[in-house]
């Protein structure tokens, strides 16, 4: 039976050695950057900004992609700021126990709260770089975005004149083999492996929770709603990210940082 206790699983991050959490968009959502497949999600609710989301509809459709770049244009990302959730991994990091963070987050949030990049894996890219889909090119997003806003609607590789989108995996797109197979791999080295706001019905990176599991890890999830993995998990909690994950990740009897961690 798993547990919900919140000092049981401080105990355990107090003795794990080598700490994986895998985050999804419930960790973010208090950042103010929406879940696009929950209930409220911008799919759910708007079905043509999925489109700007599909690989076939962004390569094929040129107003597809104009309507993609004034998407990125005004992307909550660019001024959200990461939640007492995101820090208290860092807390985490800070503490010797991080082994890894995989992430299908596309926000960046973890590296502006304070983990550092050589740490997270970013399974489903970012949206802080450009990729040109012909010739493999790369730049940083806000490059790209002023020349949209000076007037370019739909602008090409500099390099090539192929077509750029955000270096994130779009639906109809294969993910990185050597992304997966690294954040697969860390998954198969933890002793304490922690799932943060993500349904986990996405794959192969749901797949990280069997298998932290199968090699001896402790799995505890942390989601609002139920996930397919909670009959495997040592523990499984329901409740406000940003106010449960800084209690776990701060070790048992330092309340006084708790609170700080907090707000
Ligand atoms: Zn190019």
């Amino acid at each position: 039976m798993a547990t919900t206790d919140i000092q049981t699983i401080q105990r355990w991050i107090d003795t794990a050695k080598h700490v994986v959490v895998l985050t999804g968009a419930g960790i973010s959502t208090d950042s103010g950057i929406p879940d696009f497949r929950g209930p409220q999600g911008v799919w759910t609710r708007n079905p043509a900004a999925e489109k700007m989301s599909d690989i076939h509809y962004y390569v094929t459709d040129s107003e597809v992609r104009k309507a993609a770049w004034q998407a990125r244009l005004h992307s909550p990302a660019w001024t959200a700021k990461p939640n007492a959730g995101h820090r208290a991994i860092v807390e985490l990091e800070r503490r010797g126990k991080l082994h890894a963070l995989i992430t299908q987050n596309i926000d960046g949030l973890h590296q502006q709260a304070g983990n550092s990049a050589a740490r997270v894996i970013e399974v489903h890219g970012t949206l802080h770089s450009v990729v040109c889909l012909d010739c493999g090119w790369k730049g940083p997003m806000q490059e790209t975005l002023d020349r949209v806003r000076s007037g370019e609607e739909d602008p090409p590789c500099r390099l090539c004149r192929g077509m750029l989108k955000s270096d994130t995996i779009s639906f109809g797109q294969p993910l990185v083999p050597e992304v997966i197979q690294r954040a697969l791999t860390a998954a198969q080295e933890t002793d304490f492996l922690l799932s943060i706001g993500t349904s986990l019905q996405v794959y192969p990176v749901a797949s990280a929770v069997p298998y932290a599991k199968s090699a001896g890890a402790l799995v505890v999830i942390m989601n609002a709603q139920p996930t397919p993995f909670d009959t495997i998990a040592d523990a499984v909690l329901n409740g406000s990210i940003s106010e449960i994950l800084p209690r776990l990740c701060t070790p048992e009897g330092c309340k006084s940082d708790s609170q700080g961690l907090s707000e």
